[in-house]
């Protein structure tokens, strides 16, 4: 059995064809997934999915890139979490990928509008007791920091202990070592079945077993050997084959790992609501 803890099944490219993904994730073992919202635009949707179909969660949030979409309050972001299928708030964090490469007249001192934006997501994944889904791209340092400003991990409550995930890890070993002082778990995407993805297999190979996820982040990032193709969570087994790889054991036991990792970051702490 084999839980993907990020992907996006409200984009059209996996809901044009929903029974078709739901067929393929049957076939392959895939029987849970943590559908994640990008923008509130686009939470309706990934709540529908949550409600409607047994083994489907959704995340409240907006992704740290978006621009010109609705900016949600804390309160906002607090009440929506409330619903017992909402499970975390994200994805949300820093993504200065764009500015670093256009260096089109903008800079990361322009980005306050994205550093805003995820303070309130943490303030209001610690009022709603749910946790963080976090991205962060070309940003560690500066997305450790706030974190470390906002008092994440460093409080006494259930929360604090276990604040979250960084998705979709592509970070240093440091990095890692930083996010897991806090506690937060390390989701590994198809990222690490890339070739030349050797930092990131490092970081995959040694981290500590209580604190792994997979994902696919579908319709995004298909792993080897399907790379170039839409994703999806059917996929998910592959990232599974590679940590299995990395850490000399079966597809199987990452799949049992990682679901119960699943559990206990995700489903134990709404049950204890
Ligand atoms: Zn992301
Ligand atoms: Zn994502």
């Amino acid at each position: 059995m084999f839980t993907d803890s990020h992907c996006h099944l409200a984009m059209p490219e996996l809901a044009r064809d929903w029974l078709a993904v739901r067929a393929a994730m049957a076939a392959a073992q895939v029987t849970r997934a943590l559908c994640i919202s990008t923008s509130m635009e686009e939470f309706p949707q990934v709540r529908e999915l949550a409600h409607r179909f047994d083994g489907v969660w959704a995340s409240v949030g907006v992704h740290p890139e978006h621009e010109g979409v609705s900016e949600p309050s804390e309160d906002e972001l607090a009440a929506c979490a409330a619903d017992a299928r909402v499970i975390a708030i994200g994805e949300t964090g820093l993504d200065y990928y764009q500015m670093q490469e256009r260096k089109a007249g903008r800079a990361i001192a322009d980005l306050d509008w994205q550093r805003a934006r995820f303070r309130t997501h943490i303030r209001a994944a610690r009022r709603a007791d749910k946790p963080l889904v976090i991205h962060t791209r070309a940003a560690a340092d500066d997305t450790l920091r706030i974190l470390r400003e906002e008092g994440v991990g460093q409080g006494a409550s259930a929360w604090d202990r276990s604040p979250g995930v960084f998705h979709c890890f592509t970070e240093s070993a440091a990095v890692a070592q930083a996010a897991l002082d806090m506690g937060f778990y390390l989701s590994f995407s198809g990222i690490v079945t890339f070739k030349n993805a050797r930092d990131v297999q490092e970081v995959a190979r040694a981290a500590p077993q209580e604190r792994i996820l997979i994902e696919t982040d579908a319709p995004y990032l298909a792993p080897a050997p399907m790379r170039g193709k839409i994703n999806s969570p059917a996929h998910v087994p592959y990232v599974a084959a590679k940590l299995a790889e990395l850490r000399g054991t079966t597809p199987e036991r990452i799949g049992e790992i990682t679901s119960a990792n699943f559990d206990a970051l995700f489903l134990a702490r709404n049950r204890r609501i």
